[in-house]
């Protein structure tokens, strides 16, 4: 299909540096060397009435009172004027409190449709998007296993409270995708009632995810984890939404991660993990995951209790395929960056017991992401591929005011 497109059109766009890059040097090599010239980035983005206006107004609010008019709405750049706002502590404090209030609606919400109580000092900790494999939810799932474990071993163990939340589908046949959500909600069984984890942690699935549900989501978030194997997402939109609403990113070097981590600045983004020229080396190299394994104890401990039916013993080796696929082969690599996540997790755990901290570097994601509203990338098409000039309209009267 992309080799027929390619064929097709006369504008070739990876929607991200990194990806762009990969299409013209790898995927299309062949066709960016007979047609250099339709080769281009134009990387995607957002759009701020839905994705802060409509689903955050309370931070909608605040940003408008703080730049002076609503202007921002359409001209997203402007958000750069809030970034000395991050240093004033009453600013921040009341960026806090907002976060706290979508925080409290998101629960109001978890306790009608999963009849469960989450805790609102509790980090939010979102991952939501479709289902896939080179996502890597079951990433993320082992991360929840290893915190169990850590409170199993020492339930007095001093942990940062965290509340995992997950929606997404995957496509009715894929098989594996089908077996993480199980996954999930199975973890979430073991953990949600466990008296030693004493509601430390919560793990809580939404179901049917869609926009509308993403407009709940996402301004409650805190964490948003974008933990792909670098190379797979082309760019990533869910990861815009969340750097604006004020949410701190954990990711890899993959898709438009790279262009949010460039803009704010590598001290206010979680960077981990191999990168897409790593992946390719280690695959040529001959991966073999049951490596990773023997050099991380931590690692061996959730494997072992995934093979040892722990986590669903009601359905002896329920799990057993995706046990197999990534002990046998691991082709997204979750268990080579395993180690390198829990790094990165630590050091989140460690900058949320500083409120201050988390909170200014907060503030400067959502200051200097102004560049992936959908309005910048709508106007280089415009300009740039579909060669159009602006053509101004008379609004009608009743949509003035
Ligand atoms: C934004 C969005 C996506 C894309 O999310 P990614 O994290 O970029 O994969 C998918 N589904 C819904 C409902 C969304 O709102």
């Amino acid at each position: 299909m992309a080799h027929l497109a390619s064929v097709g059109s006369h504008s070739v766009n990876g929607v991200a540096a990194l990806h762009s890059e990969l299409l013209r040097t790898e995927v299309l090599r062949d066709f960016a060397e007979m047609w250099p010239e339709r080769f281009n980035n134009r990387t995607n983005g957002v759009t701020p009435r839905r994705f802060l206006a409509q689903c955050n107004p309370r931070l909608a609010r605040l940003l408008t009172e703080a730049l002076g008019d609503e202007g921002w709405i359409t001209d997203l750049s402007r958000l750069k004027a809030l970034e000395p706002l991050a240093e004033d502590a009453r600013f921040r404090a009341r960026f806090r409190r907002i976060k706290r209030e979508n925080k409290a609606m998101l629960a109001d919400w978890i306790r009608t449709h999963n009849g469960l109580e989450v805790n609102l000092d509790s980090l939010f900790d979102v991952q939501v998007k479709r289902f896939h494999e080179y996502k890597r939810q079951h990433l993320n799932a082992l991360h929840v296993l290893h915190l169990y474990n850590r409170i199993k071993r020492d339930p007095q163990i001093d942990l940062v409270p965290r509340t995992f939340l997950f929606a997404g589908k995957s496509a009715p046949g894929y098989y594996l995708a089908k077996k993480i959500i199980h996954l999930i909600n199975a973890i979430g069984e073991l953990v949600n009632h466990d008296h030693d984890v004493a509601g430390r942690l919560k793990v809580v699935f939404l179901e049917n995810y869609s926009v509308t549900l993403a407009e709940q989501i996402v301004p409650a978030a805190e964490l948003s984890e974008q933990i792909s194997t670098a190379g797979k997402e082309a760019s990533g939109t869910g990861n815009m939404k969340f750097g604006l609403n004020g949410a701190l990113t954990i990711g890899t070097l993959d898709g438009a991660n790279v262009e949010i981590r460039d803009l704010v600045g590598p001290e206010n983004f979680f960077l981990f993990g191999l990168t897409a020229p790593e992946v390719a080396e280690r695959r040529a190299r001959g991966y073999n995951p049951v490596d990773c394994i023997q050099a991380s104890p931590e690692l061996r401990e959730v494997i072992d209790r995934l093979a040892r039916n722990e986590v669903c013993p009601q359905q002896p080796d329920v799990f057993r395929p995706l046990l197999d696929n990534l002990v046998g082969s691991d082709p997204y690599f979750v268990l080579a960056d395993f180690a390198a996540y829990l790094r990165a997790q630590e050091e989140v755990s460690r900058l949320y017991r500083d409120q201050e901290e988390w909170t200014r570097r907060a503030i400067l994601n959502v200051a200097r992401l102004g560049h992936f509203s959908s309005d910048r990338t709508i106007q280089e098409y415009a300009r740039e591929i579909w060669d159009l000039e602006p053509c101004p309209i008379a609004l009608p009267h009743y949509v003035q005011e």
